[in-house]
């Protein structure tokens, strides 16, 4: 047998393996039970010196890896934000790794660079970015977000800043709400501007920005000789998937010039579905947007989509141009090497192609409403349990709650009951969810947002959560 031949019939036993994996929902507990150092120490100090057979791989890969892993795409993972795959994307991801093409520009693969244009202005329109602005695939909304600081930073020192270091730059201010992201922070720091040079925005009680707290956070910053730079609009906070106003954030980075950065990493997903679509207005007023296929939108990780209203400036910021990597048709193409951090870049558009082809548009807008459905039955079951009580608004299929028995009255006996309720539920290993902290209270969160998630097993989910919680005291 030639190799090939070897590996068609250990790829038809890895696809089998792969949907008996997908089918058996109820296999392992969906978060990874394992202690710290457990997996190492079952694995050998030196690699092979001779080949192992498949055989052997695949056992050591079932028995030693495989309770080590938390697994992401059953229907209990309702931790953080999704990471959903789906059979279509998965597909897709089979097809990238066989081409193993790396596509850092058109010439390297013309059919990435094009497919990528056309599944960022197919989807583009679909969630109302502009259609004058431009699409890219980058890895992480993390990635994005730095993406988009760096920009503003060049943008604003007129692209000196790249060439002669930060030495004379002004002291320059980014502003997002409490709530925003983890990764604004770190772009801040990337980016030399600063941690202390991030102002961090008052919240209403429905934990979205205050739009006359930034305003005046900026004034005062002008006053005081800061330079305002960047303001980053939470389009779905992570704790609570909170929406800041775009209109009216907007209005005050245009009258201040200040660019505007949005971060809808996970609930720009829902822009998929018309009746989201107000909570766009104002963004032609704004610089910058990403999202993340790969959050709810049934696509694997990583992919990225991240949208520019001005392409050039992006392009101005990152592109380098060494000999060996010029080509003949650098002036009528997109290299997409010049639009980010990495000059290396997988083939991310195939996946989008295909989950938009084989779900349809309507297949995906019918999954996510099943989600927001369901989520709206659970949230009225909580609603009617005098023990439990909501912690934030829902707007989508993010449930923060917490378990509030009327014997149990301090908060820090409620955090640490709730704490105590958290890792019971988890060491089951029906579902996983994860937690935040909302003005202090020990909040349980649960997203409704899985690939493979049915209405009955929400129910029978929210079911265990609320039986674990009845059963566990604080002593
Ligand atoms: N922004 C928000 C609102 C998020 O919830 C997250 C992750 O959950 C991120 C950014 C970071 O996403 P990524 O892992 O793609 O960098």
């Amino acid at each position: 047998m030639t190799d090939i031949d070897t590996f068609r019939l250990q790829a038809h036993q890895l696809v089998d393996w792969m949907a008996d994996y997908l089918a058996q929902a109820h296999t392992y507990p969906v978060k990874s039970q394992v202690r710290p150092g457990e997996i190492k120490a079952q694995l050998p100090a030196q690699p092979p010196s001779s080949p192992d057979s498949f055989e052997d791989l695949m056992a050591d890969f079932e028995r030693i890896l495989l309770p080590g892993m938390t697994h992401w795409q059953r229907p209990g993972f309702m931790a953080y934000f999704p990471a959903n795959g789906s059979p279509a994307s998965l597909l897709a991801e089979m097809l990238t790794a066989t081409l193993g093409a790396q596509c850092m520009s058109w010439e390297t693969s013309p059919a990435a660079a094009e497919l990528e244009e056309q599944m960022m202005d197919w989807i583009g329109r679909l969630i109302q970015v502009p259609e004058t602005w431009a699409g890219v695939i980058q890895s992480t909304a993390s990635d994005a977000t730095l993406c988009a600081i760096l920009t503003a930073r060049e943008m604003h020192s007129k692209w000196q800043i790249n060439e002669r270091g930060m030495k004379e730059a002004p002291q320059y201010r980014v502003y997002s709400s409490t709530q925003t992201h983890s990764s604004i922070e770190k772009a801040i720091k990337i980016a030399g501007i600063g941690r202390g040079n991030y102002v961090k925005i008052a919240v209403d009680e429905d934990f979205a920005m205050k739009p006359d707290a930034l305003k005046k956070a900026i004034d005062s910053d002008l006053a005081a000789g800061f330079q305002p730079l960047c303001v980053v609009h939470a389009l779905g906070t992570t704790s609570s998937t909170a929406v800041d106003p775009l209109l009216s954030i907007a209005q005050i980075c245009e009258d201040y010039q200040i660019f505007l950065h949005v971060d809808a990493a996970y609930a720009g997903t829902a822009l998929l579905l018309p009746e989201f679509h107000h909570w766009m207005e104002g963004i032609e007023k704004a610089d910058s947007f990403v999202f993340n296929p790969h959050k709810w939108m049934f696509t694997h990780f990583d992919c990225s989509a991240y949208y520019v209203k001005d392409q050039d400036a992006l392009v101005r910021t990152f592109a380098s141009n060494p000999e060996y990597l010029k080509t003949q048709t650098d002036q009528v193409v997109h290299n997409y090497r010049d639009w980010g951090v990495p000059l290396g870049r997988r083939f991310r558009a195939l996946k989008l192609w295909f989950v938009l082809r084989m779900y349809g548009v309507e297949g995906i807008q019918q999954t996510l409403r099943n989600h927001i459905q369901w989520t709206k039955e659970i949230v009225a079951q909580i609603e009617a349990e005098a023990d439990f009580e909501l912690l934030a608004p829902v707007n989508l299929n993010l449930i923060c709650f917490r378990y509030k028995p009327v014997n149990v009255h301090y908060l820090e006996s409620l955090n640490r009951l709730n704490e105590k309720i958290l890792h019971q539920v988890n060491q089951e290993g029906t579902v996983y969810i994860t937690h935040t902290k909302l003005e202090g209270i020990y909040v349980l969160r649960m997203v409704l947002g899985n690939t493979y998630l049915t209405r009955a097993f929400a129910q029978k989910a929210w079911e265990k959560i609320r039986d674990t919680a009845r059963t566990c005291s604080l002593s």
